[in-house]
């Protein structure tokens, strides 16, 4: 499948890796939009939200479980920091392979706004 973030999850092109186990995947984004810019993703090509089935759950809750512990690792846990999916086109979805920004380091401009 022509996936980049299937080929990042099986490593066979390049990424920033920073945690993976049998579930799931994390990697620093190519194009950070804040200082801490971690993708996490699970490793089942899932394309977006829409497409989660009910076997697939527990790999989104371990995106969150990660997502604490990341947060902590890379030093944003009390400072703050933002989770973020985006699914589908008005939303600016760009990579159809499901996957959670984690955002944080300094102040973060408004999360709910409308362009
Ligand atoms: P989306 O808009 O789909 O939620 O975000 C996709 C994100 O993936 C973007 O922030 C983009 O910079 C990042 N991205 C796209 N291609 C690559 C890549 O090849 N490597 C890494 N590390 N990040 C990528
Ligand atoms: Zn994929």
């Amino acid at each position: 499948m022509d996936c980049i973030f299937c080929k990042i999850a099986q490593g066979s092109i390049p990424s920033n890796k920073i945690f993976e186990n049998d579930k799931v995947v994390a990697f620093y984004d190519i194009q950070p939009a804040a200082p801490v810019h971690a993708l996490i993703i699970p490793r089942k090509h899932i394309e977006s939200m829409n497409d989660v089935q009910e076997e697939d759950w527990e790999d989104i809750a371990e995106i969150h479980r990660v997502a604490q512990k990341l947060a902590k690792d890379l030093g944003v846990a009390e400072t703050g920091y933002r989770l973020v999916n985006n699914c589908g086109k008005d939303s600016g979805q760009v990579v159809f392979h499901f996957h959670f920004h984690l955002l944080g380091g300094s102040k973060l401009g408004p999360a709910n706004s409308q362009e």
